[in-house]
Parts: structure tokens; C-alpha cells; sequence
């Protein structure tokens, strides 16, 4: 009863149930009112002609005696018999009546329209009237003919109920498989590739239904867990991959070290050194591996206003202290605040300048401005360098975990995670990191952000 081809099928069967039941009352009550309505209409059809026939002996009542009530005639039946018919006198004597009564005498003081009620042990229409001179003529019509008839239109009808239920849920059940077919087939794909592997999709087939549909965001969430997955491992593989070089050179120096170096001032000194730098190495990675961890579980984020301005100027002088081969100088300065956290967004910021320096050549220049944008709602902290520049093919993935550019001019200045923590960190704060370079002739690199008032504004 669980599956739902026995639900649908249920439901189906019941629906038809409730409409055959419906249909079947309305057919039952519509036949018993004409049936009715036409035995009524007969017996005062019969009450009329008795009215009309007594007429003219209305002056002596012993002459209702020579009426011959058995008349089919006067009844207007074929079948004499089916319609009693009885003339009494006002003291409720019988004066005359239809031989199938015999002796029995009709409800004598009956007058009115035909009413359905039991004489004679049967259910009879009875109706009266008056006629001349005071008599009361009585008209009772067994309705045994409509009663049977009645009783077989209800048989027959609840055999059809019946049939047509029983068809209901065979064809409901045939249909319902049928259609749910396609859902099995679902079933079975995502089984085996949830077993096997995460690179089989399901045949998009047939037409474009609700089916299709589903089979297609079934496709597309897995090219999703698949591309997570994959980044996933790529993402370990690069991190332990990088922190390897580090640990083998502390390795090999604490080895250096234990073997003959102790005594030796000279080996102890490139040691420390050695080891020192790939300790901040592995700092400096570890760091940032944290923070993109931070960066996923949603940063706690604790805006305030900020000026861009005097945060450019800050950078401007903590990266001269750093650059040595490189000249960082502030450009164009717009005031501007906007809405951030502090300690997250130097880190983007750093990370910009960082690669200026990093990627320039010998005597290039970083310029870092603000400026606020010509609609008013944002402004942008730009950093431009004078250095190589990025390769057109190189730019879209550039963001991307890992990736560093070209290895002869990449190699050992980064993890490749600077760019891609820049723009989480810009995001989170609900800017954007917009990129521009000219190979051969730099780059500038842009973090936009809503403006303090306008963040305000949309507050209120
Ligand atoms: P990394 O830590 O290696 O610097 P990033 O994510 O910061 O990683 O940068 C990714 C790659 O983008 C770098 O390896 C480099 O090739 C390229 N790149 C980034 N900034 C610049 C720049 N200012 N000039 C030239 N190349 C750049």
C-alpha cells in the first residue's frame, strides 16, 4: 500500500466510486419520480372519468350500483385490476366497487390527490373526490410493477458500480505502472552510480515532462557533486603537495643537524635559517588554508564604516617597507566609507598587493587609489601594477583554489590561494572583484563594495 502506483490507483478507484454512486442515486430517484408522476396521473386520470360518468345520476345514488367500475374504459388500463375503484355513500357505505376488491373496503373517506400508502398489504396510490350528490369515489393503484421495476434498476445499477470499480483499479493500476515506469528506471541509475561511481548520468529520453525534468536536476546536482568532489581532492592533493616541500627541508636539516652539525657554527647557522623559512612557509599556508575554512562555515563578519582612503594609505606604506625591488605609491584618492570588516578586508586587499610586488619585474611600480563609482552606491579600491600582465586564457581561472599562472614566473611565490580568499572575502561583504590586464603591460585589480550610506539607506 506504500507504492504509489497502489495510491494512485486507490484514489482513482475511489474517485470513480463516489461518481458512480452519485450518477447511480440521481438515475435511481429520476426514474421513481417519472414512474410516479405516471401512475399518479392514472389514478386521477381514473378519478376524472368516474366523476364524469356519475354525472347525470347524481339524483338517486342507488344508480352508482350500475357503473361498471371493472371497465377497462374507464380506467384506461389494459390490464383490468391494476386500478381499485370504490363509490361510497356519505355514511361511508359501499356503493359500489371493483370486483378484485371483493369485500374489502378502500379507505372510505379519503379525498385529495394521490398520496403514496399501504392498503391491502402493498404500497397503493390512493386519491378521492366528491361526486354528485354528496358520494365519494376512492382510486387505489398498487405500485407494485414500479416497485419491482425499481428494485431491478438497483441491482443493475449497483452490479455496473461494481464492474466499473473493478475495472477502475485494473486499468488504474495499468496506467499508474505505466506511467511510473520511467520512475523505476531513475531508481535503478541513481542506485548504481551512488555504488559504482559518480560519473554516470541517467539517458535523458522520451518527451519533455516533469520526468524529463527531474532526470535533468538529478544530472545537473551530480555535475555538482562531482565537480565538488573532484576540487575536493585536488584541493587536499595541492595542499599536501605544498606542505611537503617545507617539511623535507625541516627534515633533512634536523637530520644535517643530528648527524655533525651541532658542533659545527656554520652548518647550525644555514640551518636555523633554512628552517626558519620553512616554518613561515608553512605558516603562511596553514594560515590560509584556516581562513578559507572560515571563509566556507560564512565568515562572523562585524561591519563598521570604513574609509577606503586611509586604508589605501596604510597599505600604500606597510607594502613600501616590504617591496624592495618595486615602488608602491598611492595614486588618485576619492574619500570614500564603506560598510566592512576590517581585518578581513586588509587581508583581500593584501592579497592584490602582494602580487603586484610579487609579479612585477625589477623597477615596476604599484599604484593603489580609491574611487567612488559614477552611480553613487559603490566605491572600488583599485591596485595596478606595471608587470607582465596576465594571459587573456589565464584570467578566468585565475580566482580559482590552487591555481598559480605560469610556473617560470609563478614558481615559489605563492600557493595559489590569494586571489581565490580575495574574492570570497570581497563577496561575503556583497562586492565584487573586477580584473584588467594587458599582457606585457600590467595589470589592475579592483575590489568594489556598497558605499556606508548607501548600505544605511537600504537599511531604513
Ligand atoms: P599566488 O598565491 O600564487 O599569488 P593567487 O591566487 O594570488 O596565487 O594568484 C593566482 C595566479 O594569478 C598567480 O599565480 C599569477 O600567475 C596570477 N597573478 C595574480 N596577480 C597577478 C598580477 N598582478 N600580475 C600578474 N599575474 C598575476
Amino acid at each position: 500500500m506504500r507504492s504509489i502506483t497502489w495510491r494512485l490507483t486507490l484514489w482513482y478507484a475511489a474517485i470513480l466510486m463516489a461518481i458512480l454512486f452519485i450518477c447511480g442515486v440521481a438515475a435511481f430517484w429520476v426514474m421513481r419520480h417519472l414512474l410516479l408522476t405516471e401512475a399518479a396521473r392514472e389514478v386521477e386520470a381514473a378519478v376524472a372519468a368516474v366523476q364524469k360518468l356519475t354525472s347525470p345520476v347524481h339524483e338517486n345514488r342507488e344508480e352508482f350500483n350500475h357503473v361498471d367500475l371493472d371497465d377497462p374504459e374507464l380506467t384506461a388500463q389494459d390490464e383490468s385490476g391494476t386500478i381499485w375503484l370504490q363509490i361510497t355513500a356519505p355514511d361511508g357505505r359501499v356503493l359500489n366497487s371493483s370486483r378484485a376488491l371483493g369485500n374489502d373496503v378502500l379507505a372510505p373517506g379519503y379525498i385529495g390527490p394521490p398520496v403514496i400508502t399501504r392498503l391491502r398489504g402493498q404500497k397503493v396510490l390512493l386519491a378521492g373526490a366528491e361526486l354528485a350528490g354528496g358520494a365519494l369515489v376512492q382510486v387505489a393503484r398498487p405500485l407494485s410493477r414500479e416497485e419491482n421495476f425499481l428494485k431491478t434498476l438497483a441491482g443493475v445499477l449497483g452490479l455496473l458500480a461494481l464492474g466499473g470499480v473493478v475495472l477502475a483499479v485494473a486499468g488504474g493500476w495499468v496506467i499508474a505502472r505505466a506511467a511510473l515506469r520511467p520512475v523505476q528506471g531513475l531508481i535503478r541509475t541513481a542506485r548504481q552510480i551512488s555504488t559504482t561511481d559518480l560519473s554516470r548520468r541517467i539517458a535523458l529520453r522520451g518527451p519533455r515532462d516533469e520526468l524529463y525534468t527531474l532526470a535533468q536536476t538529478f544530472n545537473q546536482m551530480l555535475d555538482r557533486l562531482e565537480q565538488g568532489f573532484r576540487s575536493q581532492q585536488e584541493f587536499v592533493a595541492a595542499a599536501s603537495h605544498d606542505l611537503r616541500t617545507p617539511l623535507t627541508v625541516l627534515k633533512s636539516y634536523t637530520g644535517l643537524l643530528n648527524r655533525w652539525g651541532k658542533d659545527d657554527p656554520a652548518v647550525v647557522e644555514e640551518s636555523v635559517q633554512a628552517m626558519t623559512k620553512a616554518v613561515s612557509v608553512m605558516e603562511r599556508l596553514v594560515n590560509d588554508l584556516l581562513l578559507l575554512a572560515r571563509m566556507q562555515a560564512g565568515p562572523p563578519l562585524r561591519t563598521t564604516p570604513l574609509p577606503l582612503d586611509e586604508l589605501a594609505g596604510e597599505t600604500v606604506q606597510e607594502a613600501g617597507v616590504i617591496a624592495k625591488e618595486v615602488t608602491v605609491k598611492l595614486g588618485p584618492v576619492e574619500r570614500a566609507v564603506v560598510a566592512a570588516d576590517e581585518y578581513y578586508l586588509r587581508r583581500a586587499l593584501w592579497a592584490l598587493v602582494d602580487n603586484a610586488i610579487k609579479y612585477n619585474r625589477p623597477g615596476g611600480e604599484v599604484v593603489v587609489g580609491v574611487s567612488v563609482a559614477e552611480n553613487k552606491r559603490e566605491a572600488g579600491i583599485f591596485v595596478a601594477d606595471n608587470g607582465p600582465g596576465i594571459d587573456e586564457r589565464e584570467l578566468p581561472r585565475i580566482f580559482d583554489r590552487f591555481y598559480r599562472g605560469d610556473p617560470s614566473r609563478s614558481q615559489g611565490k605563492g600557493f595559489g590561494l590569494g586571489l581565490s580568499l580575495a574574492r570570497e572575502i570581497v563577496e561575503a561583504h556583497g562586492g565584487r572583484i573586477l580584473v584588467e590586464s594587458h599582457p606585457g603591460r600590467g595589470s589592475r585589480f579592483t575590489i568594489l563594495l556598497p558605499l556606508w550610506q548607501q548600505e544605511a539607506m537600504t537599511a531604513q
